[in-house]
């Protein structure tokens, strides 16, 4: 197993205010052994040569003390959203799709067909898909299982920041503390990834990512791979 954290802002989003070497440099010397760097779409607009060519020149320079990864959050909400992904993405390893859950979602439960789009590989960022299943009627296993066929992972959003006033989010907190809620996770086959969403690097907490990547792996969960 290694030490994944797949999200990241830096000041390329519009609520991150990082340098790329300042937040790469936190996650070396915490022990990430892969790191994503994974600003808003809305935030990198049209700079996308601009925010791709840096992240691969960071790979290249830190590529003996850390592996990183070339992301970016995608909304999907009126407004923010990405409508051509095929034309968007060659550059990305992989992109994290937010807001599905809300009512005002572009996606919502599209998101099947939605990222048949895309060709990298691609997520649920801090979603509860769980209360999303319950809200629609539906069995959680086999709505997790959909994500599973449908080869996408789901993001344990671990965050924990003075960005969002130092609330957990409660769909991890289940996970992490509910038998019941690890079997549904683990019964669909739905594989699963590690996110901090850092937004300031003086807020990183890399122990919370450790503590999250170790208990996926030693609990009999899938892990998504990068
Ligand atoms: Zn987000
Ligand atoms: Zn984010």
């Amino acid at each position: 197993m290694k030490i994944t954290d797949i999200h990241s802002h830096t000041y390329f989003s519009a609520c991150g205010a990082d340098k790329h070497e300042d937040i790469i440099e936190a996650a070396i010397n915490g022990g990430i052994e892969v790191f994503g760097i994974c600003d808003h779409c809305y935030g990198i607009g049209d700079r996308r040569e601009e925010y791709c060519r840096i992240i691969y020149e960071m790979k290249e320079k830190y590529k003996d003390r850390i592996k990183l990864l070339c992301g970016i959050e995608i909304a999907t909400v009126p407004g923010l959203g990405v409508y051509d992904p095929e034309n968007l993405l060659p550059d990305f390893e992989y992109c994290l799709i937010e807001h599905i859950d809300r009512p005002e979602s572009t996606v919502g439960e599209d998101i099947f067909e939605y990222v048949k789009h895309f060709s990298c590989k691609t997520g649920i960022a801090h979603t509860d898909l769980i209360s999303m299943a319950r809200s629609k009627g539906y069995d959680p296993t086999e709505f997790l299982r959909k994500f599973a066929e449908a080869d996408i992972f789901w993001e344990m959003n671990v965050n924990y920041d003075s960005i969002h006033g130092f609330n957990e989010h409660g769909y991890v907190r289940d996970f992490f503390e509910n038998p019941e809620t690890q079997k549904i996770v683990r019964d669909s086959g739905i594989k699963l990834t590690v996110g901090f969403d850092g937004h300031r690097v003086y807020d990183y907490a890399p122990e919370r990512v450790r503590t999250m990547n170790e208990f996926i792996a030693n609990n009999g969960f899938n892990v998504q791979e990068f």
